[in-house]
């Protein structure tokens, strides 16, 4: 830390962050991150670390921010690995910065917050999310940045679309960045921005609770660790949504390619013998979700996201997905394999 003022700063950031990663409608997992600058550090969370564990653990990573941003001009590849920019002095524990380091480093105010917010991602999944965020993010300052692989890909749209001025970011099939001087003014503009782009959610029934049993009998499944995670199965059109593929990143990373929907009579035993595998999720129509035995806290988190997500997607609007190749490169990416390993260990 430069000054006394840096110190308070970075204070402040980490009682932030652990209230936006108790927000499930804001952060999920090990999803989302926070950042200051101080001088030329950069202090980023670090990957796999939760946000919501801010104040009782040490997860901000410390960044040398030049030569990470030269390595994002000159498209070399090592802006992929932020560790290589970590401050090894600073970093007794040897963290990993966040695989989105760069979006941080590119954002040229003090304070720079990422969150995988549900109201931003169910815009930021139609295919229309650039003009329905314009209908709605008047008189801000903001940007649109198409969909790209999280790390250089994602460094190099965000470069294109920044301009003088720009403090909000939406990032396409993905979610939210606001930017400010002070943590106190990026807390004000992130909630300025969500409850401007704020969405209800469809109401659906209650889950069957005693179908779901039933289903699971003679299985590994067991219901998730949220109620509110059934949503998605009790709703046809978030179900259809879901079972059409995956719409943003940390779906992929937390539960595989898309959603597994059971075919009516069919119970969790009955799906995983027709698949050959046993899926993280399955999807019952009308009674709910049940998970994996094995199923990490993260994939839980990430099944009740997908669920508050869809529950707010406009049903007659367009979708874009991830294609079979953003699926691939995600799933076989060493940066995303660390962090899914680091969350299997609860790190
Ligand atoms: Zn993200």
């Amino acid at each position: 830390m430069a000054t006394q003022a840096d110190a308070q700063e970075l204070a402040a950031l980490r009682t932030l962050s652990a209230s936006i990663g108790l927000n499930p409608h804001m952060t999920q997992a090990a999803g989302g991150n926070t950042s200051l600058k101080a001088g030329d550090t950069l202090w980023i969370k670090a990957s796999g670390t939760w946000l919501r564990d801010a104040l009782s653990d040490d997860i901000m990573v410390p960044v040398a921010m030049a030569p990470l941003l030269k390595a994002v001009e000159e498209r070399d590849p090592t802006a992929d690995t932020p560790q290589a920019f970590a401050i090894d002095e600073l970093n007794p524990r040897g963290l990993r910065p966040s695989i989105e380091t760069t979006v941080h480093a590119l954002m040229p105010q003090r304070v720079v917050l990422h969150v995988h917010c549900v109201d931003t991602i169910s815009l930021a999944v139609q295919a229309d999310a650039e003009a329905e965020v314009a209908r709605r993010l008047g008189g801000i300052e903001w940007a649109y940045v198409p969909y790209c692989r999280p790390g250089l890909p994602l460094a190099r749209g965000i470069a294109e679309k920044l301009r003088p001025g720009v403090d909000v970011l939406i990032l396409g099939n993905h979610g939210l960045v606001v930017a400010a001087e002070t943590v106190t003014e990026a807390e004000r503009l992130l909630h300025r921005v969500r409850s401007l782009l704020a969405r209800p959610a469809r109401a659906t029934a209650a889950p069957d609770i005693a179908a779901l049993a039933a289903l699971a009998d003679g299985s590994v499944y067991r219901l998730p660790a949220d109620i509110e995670a059934h949503a998605v199965a009790l709703d046809e059109e978030s179900r259809r949504m879901a079972e059409a593929g995956s719409l943003y990143p940390d779906h992929v990373i937390f539960l595989g390619q898309g959603s597994v929907v059971a075919k009516p009579g069919e119970n969790a035993a009955g799906v995983a013998a027709r698949l050959g595998t046993a899926p993280v999720a399955i999807l019952f129509p009308g009674a709910g979700v049940l998970m994996r035995g094995d199923a990490s806290a993260g994939a839980d988190a990430m099944q009740r996201c997908l669920a508050d997500v869809t529950a707010r997607v406009d049903g007659a609007a367009r979708l874009n997905y991830l294609t079979t190749a953003e699926n691939d490169e995600l799933v076989n990416w060493d940066a995303e394999q660390y962090r899914q390993k680091l969350n299997a260990t609860g790190g």
